[in-house]
């Protein structure tokens, strides 16, 4: 059973003193380990390499073999942050902004889920399709900001929200409806299997028209919904899924499904022309101790990078997001400005 929360807010995740105890701890055990390591025998390429966990034969590589390439507990980041190593555990891999979910990297259901009521949420510039449509918080404060602006700055009272979150076995009723309206072959071509719809993760959601003559059209974002499409990143969302992006999407254009993914990573991903299963890999080049990612965004500027596995160095103070990718690891974003 789903939670659904009628006043969840966001969480930022803050390193205070009742955390510190728990960084010791995580300090020891990462020591231990690469004593415990120390002598296996070949060398280990660095925590947060392609290949970091190869061959260590420890946890996420975490802990090097030498003693000498082993990661370091505390390391400072170009802005000048100084970070602890942390494991948050495995399930953090598959919780936050950035999880990627296609038919391919099912979403992981979580015990509970924090959802809100568009119903009850939203402002006076939009409509909602029914009291039904939940979303998380943070989508949903986007969703708000975003079509805010978009009718003071000239756009109607149209656009109509008709869908958020997703069950599992409400996706199975899509996917079941339209194999048995059109075919399993066409089910399997055009809707998301049970666990491959980004819906599930309340981070995405679908627009269409509502005229005040009580007629409805498809959401295309031409027109006056041009300026949604192109400024829906400054408000940490993006269009998902763009023709050109198909064959790596799966999916054909979509200019009415909008993705949450915060501010900074949809003004980068929308920067470098990327789709979020092209972005997730394109994080990987920026460690904790290699290069960061430096993004510049309305809302600051912000420091990234990933880690291998779930042990990734956190600022030791500071205002910072976590998220996992859902499919291998952890994305640190650290505002820095
Ligand atoms: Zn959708």
């Amino acid at each position: 059973m789903r939670q659904y929360n009628g006043r969840g807010r966001r969480r930022g995740i803050y390193v205070g003193p009742g955390a510190v105890l728990l960084l010791l701890a995580v300090v020891a055990v990462v020591a231990l380990a690469a004593l415990a390591l120390r002598g296996c025998g070949a060398e280990a390429p660095p925590a947060g390499g392609d290949d970091a966990a190869a061959d260590s034969g420890g946890q996420d590589g975490a802990a090097g073999q030498d003693g000498e390439d082993a990661p370091p507990e505390v390391v400072t980041t170009a802005s000048g942050a100084s970070c602890t190593l942390m494991d948050l555990g495995e399930e953090a891999i598959y919780t936050g902004e950035l999880i990627l979910v296609n038919n391919s990297t099912f979403f992981h259901f979580p015990e509970n889920q924090e959802l809100v009521s568009v119903y009850e949420e939203k402002n006076d510039s939009y409509y909602v399709g029914g009291t039904n449509v939940y979303l998380a918080p943070a989508a949903m404060d986007a969703l708000n900001a975003m079509l805010a602006d978009f009718t003071a700055q000239g756009g109607s009272k149209s656009v109509n929200v008709v869908a958020g979150h997703r069950t599992e076995e409400f996706q199975q009723h899509l996917f079941d409806q339209s194999a048995e309206r059109n075919g399993l072959e066409h089910a399997r071509q055009y809707v998301a299997q049970p666990g491959g719809s980004e819906h599930h993760t309340g981070y995405a959601l679908d627009l269409n028209i509502y005229h005040s003559d009580g007629t409805s059209a498809e959401y295309d974002g031409t027109g006056e919904y041009a300026w949604i499409n192109e400024n829906c990143q400054n408000y940490g969302l993006v269009v998902r899924y763009a023709t050109d992006k198909a064959d790596i999407t799966g999916i054909a254009d979509e200019p009415w499904h909008f993705r949450y993914v915060g501010i900074p990573h949809a003004t980068q991903m929308v920067k470098e022309g990327l789709c979020l299963e092209e972005y997730i890999d394109y994080l990987k080049d920026f460690t904790a101790q290699g290069k960061h990612l430096m993004i510049q965004c309305v809302s600051g500027a912000y420091e990234v990078w990933y880690a291998e596995g779930s042990a990734i160095y956190l600022p030791d103070s500071g205002e910072y997001t976590v998220s996992g990718n859902n499919v291998d690891g952890l994305i640190v974003t650290c505002k820095v400005g």
